[in-house]
Order: C-alpha cells, then structure tokens, then sequence
C-alpha cells in the first residue's frame, strides 16, 4: 500500500483555524530554531506538528522493506534534530510543544486543550500579582 504523499499542511491547517477559532492568536512567520510550525512569541511557546512519517510516529512509520538502513538513519536523524531544536529553544527561554499530526487529525480538540494549558501556565508569564 502506498501512502499519499502529503505536504503537511492539512494538519497544519486543521490546527491554525481551531486555534483561531478559540482565540488563541498565533504568529507563523519564525526565525527561531527549527522553524515551528506556530509560535507564540507573548508566552514563548513554539509549536510543531510531527509528521508520522518523517519523524517516526510509533503509530504509523514503519520500515520500508528496501533501503531499510537508509529510511531508519533518516529518521533517526530527525529525532534527534527534534531534540537539538528542543534544547536550543529552551535556551532561549522557549517551551517546546510538539503535536504528531496522527492527533490533530484524531482529535484536535484535545491537541488544543494542551496549548491553552500550555499558554496560561504560569510558567510563560512572571507577572507579580498585587
Ligand atoms: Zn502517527
């Protein structure tokens, strides 16, 4: 069976509209580390969207039968760039959020929860309340 290949923005686009539609106002245009899909630069949470596929989602990715060690390295690698981007934006004071976009798709209300609990953590704010 072949998969169809996508271009990621169907999930993309799934997340942005209930986002907006929830009132939660997001930036696309990012020069941070590892170019996230979302950001919110107020509370400092940059979200990305996991393909399944290429970042080997244990749910959907599995190992062509050729060029195995080639499909298995590559993704390898994109995890542990997932990692890399992760620790840079932490650095600089960034909290990750990373959604697989199996979710999105699954269940978009509960993918959204997650960032609305994100934003209001007190965390992302240090405000002194008098
Ligand atoms: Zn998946």
């Amino acid at each position: 069976m072949r998969r169809v290949r996508t271009t990621g923005t169907g999930p993309e686009l799934i997340l942005r509209r209930a986002l907006w539609r929830c009132g939660l106002r997001y930036r696309l245009s990012s020069v941070l580390p590892g170019k996230p899909d979302l950001a919110f630069p107020r509370e400092r949470v940059a979200v990305f969207i996991d393909g399944c596929y290429w970042h080997g989602c244990p749910e959907h990715f599995k190992v062509p039968g050729t060029n195995t060690r080639f499909w298995q390295e590559k993704v390898d690698r994109n995890r542990m760039r997932d990692r890399e981007v992760e620790d840079m934006l932490a650095a600089e004071g960034w909290t990750t959020f990373r959604t697989w976009e199996h979710d999105i798709l699954r269940n978009i209300t509960q993918v959204v929860a997650d960032i609305r609990t994100l934003l209001s953590s007190p965390e992302g704010s240090h405000e002194d309340r008098k």
